[in-house]
């Protein structure tokens, strides 16, 4: 893996990330984010309709939690998730953890983690999570880590442990990682612990540093689990004391004015998971990302978003990082259950280029949202990826044009 920056603006890196995976090899341009699936599949989608999208992240993610229970199975199957489920042309980034999915505290020991399947909990041994790595056979995955010092309160002593933990969990996926034949060609990620202390921060990403990982998560700065000030301090503080050569992904944050914050902290990638939690509350993101075109550059920007009809919903704080429901709406996004949307004869976004935006009007995703078809989660899905895909790339063309400040205005209009 070779992170290639072009330009460090403010902070923010631009550059081009090359994967060697397993078998063949990828490049994902950053900051950028991965693609987010659920039993390795994006929900909704078939890879079909999946791939009426341009520009792809060329890395897509699949989580431990959500294939624990099919451990027997893919370890019969052999040939690891990617043939499993009919994925192709992409790498695999495997995390431990669903990050649109709520997570009971307190299931962790000194040994092992949990995580939450259909079944309920699934508790884990390293020697556990490295099984299921050789199962998966992902290009690139996370090491075991805990990471419960998102709630509230959490103790001093608690925060030193998890960083403790992670530590020791991580020189033992990499003891096994070496000898495990099945993952011959992966690349394993740290991962960075240490709550809201900035001591136990650095400590941990120095600690991390030390070991043969080829890049970092940065763990525990959840949405909802601090302020986006103090996230800002500590991320900036840590990305600092971190290799400059390897990337940095950050966990459970979405939210694009969160992400143009967490850019100029130093984080090159993120989970792709806000696309989905905006369909799961019948939403569609409507937010502007476009600037005013340089007359030097112009021509390289993405389609023009126009206003969506002026409506701006109440923001709300999210409750829970992994919650879906309707109060959780932000204000990059339009309800298209609402009635107002009945006889709404226009795209979600003008000027969009999915197939949704193309083929269908207002009215006829919030006809099919009242009357609960399948197909509306389909559209929404497709429309939903769409916009925050052609987010990522304006961000990467405002670093390279020197032109943050204004998208930034543009995206909190
Ligand atoms: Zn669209």
């Amino acid at each position: 893996m070779k992170l290639e920056i072009s330009k460090v603006v403010r902070g923010c890196r631009l550059g081009l990330l090359n994967i060697t995976g397993q078998s063949e090899q990828h490049s994902l341009e950053v900051p950028g984010c991965l693609l987010y699936t659920r039993c390795a599949t994006v929900p909704h989608l078939t890879q079909d309709t999946l791939h009426t999208l341009h520009n792809l992240p060329a890395v897509t993610q699949v989580t431990l939690e959500s294939l624990a229970e099919h451990q027997e199975v893919l370890e019969e199957f052999k040939h690891g998730v990617r043939k499993f489920a009919g994925l192709h042309d992409t790498l695999l980034f495997c995390s431990l953890r669903d990050p649109a999915a709520p997570h009971p505290a307190g299931h962790v020991t000194n040994k092992t983690v949990s995580v939450w399947g259909s079944g309920g909990r699934i508790e884990m041994s390293v020697a556990r999570f490295m099984a299921m790595q050789a199962a998966v056979q992902p290009d690139v995955y996370e090491s075991m880590a805990d990471g419960e010092t998102w709630p509230e309160n959490t103790t001093r002593k608690r925060v030193r442990k998890a960083v403790e933990r992670t530590l020791s969990h991580l020189d033992e996926c990499l003891e096994l990682h070496h000898k495990a034949q099945e993952l011959k060609g992966s690349d394993i990620f740290g991962v960075v612990e240490g709550g809201d202390i900035l001591e136990e921060r650095l400590r941990s990403a120095r600690e991390t540093a030390k070991r043969p990982v080829a890049g970092f998560v940065l763990d525990g700065f959840q949405t909802t689990s601090m302020e986006q000030d103090l996230r800002e301090k500590l991320i900036s503080a840590v990305t600092t004391e971190l290799p400059q050569e390897k990337p940095r992904l950050l966990r459970g944050v979405g939210r694009p004015d969160e992400i143009i914050a967490c850019v100029e902290a130093g984080v090159d990638l993120f989970e792709g998971f806000f696309p989905f939690q905006v369909t799961e509350r019948g939403c569609a993101l409507c937010f502007k990302y476009t600037i005013t075109p340089d007359p030097e550059t112009s021509g390289t920007s993405p389609p023009t978003v126009l206003e969506s009809n002026g409506y701006e919903p109440a923001v709300e704080q999210l409750k829970e990082n992994g919650d879906s429901s309707p109060e959780n709406m932000t204000q990059f996004e339009m309800n298209l259950k609402d009635t107002r949307y009945r006889n709404d004869f226009r795209p979600l976004v003008d000027g969009c280029s999915c197939y949704c935006c193309k083929n269908h009007k207002r009215a006829y995703v919030h006809h099919l949202l009242v009357t609960n078809e399948l197909l509306a989660g389909v559209l929404l899905m497709l429309h939903n990826t769409a916009h925050y895909l052609g987010f990522f790339h304006a961000l990467r063309e405002a670093v390279a044009n020197d032109r943050l400040q204004d998208l930034k205005s543009k995206v909190l209009q």
